[in-house]
């Protein structure tokens, strides 16, 4: 068998942990590692699962998105909004898998902005926030939908990562990325090819692990140039992660998790007391904060040292090889 992601020879006795029917391996070439089978994920599994269990928040849950009354960016979105990524002229921007369109908010007050996501909710609560490109496909339908059309950025957040077939994915990236075209995203940063032993780590969510050796090797091997590779900061995760918690207050208001029924008076008056309780987020934090890293500190410390890795995203952006600096 060969590595999705450099193609080098993996031996198929040499995997270094197993999960569920899925083998984990770690690539002496490239420095990445990957879960196989790349197989068996579908949409489904965003509409509940990804319960990250340390940390007690549903990151890559649908629900999560859908349900936040403040469409914030996130940490990993932040380092592309530098001044030298702004465009000097008009310039157009495409986010594959743009989820309830946070970014693509930011990112409009300087380009023409189009978002896909196959989550049908998530796009119409894009639209509701005001974005109207934001369409429900996948990058191959969005492209056979739309020959020809090309953009000057292409952006995808904590989605490589998910990518059955990582190398696929990237080509269909250049299909709609001009010729000087740049490109910018995250995902998890490992600090050794070992997966985490978290829910939202394991496939079918994420079936590749990047070290920052092995985002570069895939990025200069898919033709890029010009990679710059930033950790993001892992405490902002942390109090984020440390908001309110909505566990309780669903229990308190007898909201099921996958409810979105935004028309009954118990919901909205859930919605209500979790906006109380974002208000008074700030005070609790000062609190909460410290003490929940004292009691989750041993389950991190666990972790970290059985994968000797960190729980922190990694942004990357890199120009097509032989595009002209600049937009
Ligand atoms: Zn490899």
């Amino acid at each position: 068998m060969e590595c999705p992601l450099c193609q080098g020879r993996i031996d198929e006795k040499a995997f270094t942990k197993s999960h569920e029917s899925y083998k984990f391996y770690p690539c002496p070439t490239c420095g990445a590692g990957f879960w196989w089978p790349l197989s068996g994920q579908s949409s489904d599994i965003y509409d509940l699962k990804g319960t990250n269990s340390v940390l007690g928040t549903t990151q890559e849950s649908y629900f999560y998105r859908h349900n936040e009354e403040v469409l914030k960016l996130d940490e990993y979105h932040k380092p592309f909004f530098r001044e030298g990524n702004m465009p000097k002229r008009p310039a157009t921007l495409i986010d594959v898998g743009c989820a309830e369109g946070a970014f693509l908010r930011q990112a409009q007050k300087y380009f023409d902005v189009t978002g896909i996501d196959f989550d049908e909710h998530s796009v119409s609560v894009a639209r509701k926030a005001g974005l109207s490109n934001v369409y429900c496909a996948s990058l191959e339908q969005f492209a056979r939908d739309n020959p020809g059309k090309k953009f000057d950025v292409v952006t995808f957040f904590e989605v490589l990562e998910h990518q059955q077939d990582p190398t696929g994915f990237v080509r269909g990236v250049k299909g709609i990325l001009k010729d000087d075209g740049m490109i910018a995203g995250s995902v998890p940063l490992h600090m050794n090819p070992e997966p985490i032993a978290l829910d939202g780590d394991l496939p079918p969510h994420h079936f590749l692990i990047f070290t920052k050796a092995g985002l570069r090797h895939f990025l200069e091997k898919m033709g890029f140039s010009e990679i710059e590779i930033s950790e993001v900061f892992a405490g902002e995760q942390m109090r984020r992660a440390s908001g309110v918690n909505t566990t309780l207050l669903k229990k308190a208001f007898f909201i099921k998790d996958n409810e979105t029924s935004e028309s009954s008076l118990r919901f909205r008056a859930y919605m209500q007391a979790r906006k109380l309780a974002r208000l008074s987020l700030p005070l609790v934090n000062a609190v909460f904060v410290p003490l929940r890293m004292m009691t989750k500190k041993k389950d991190i410390e666990k972790i970290t040292e059985e994968s000797k890795a960190q729980f922190i995203p990694m942004y990357f952006q890199a120009k097509r090889k032989g595009g002209s600096a600049g937009l």
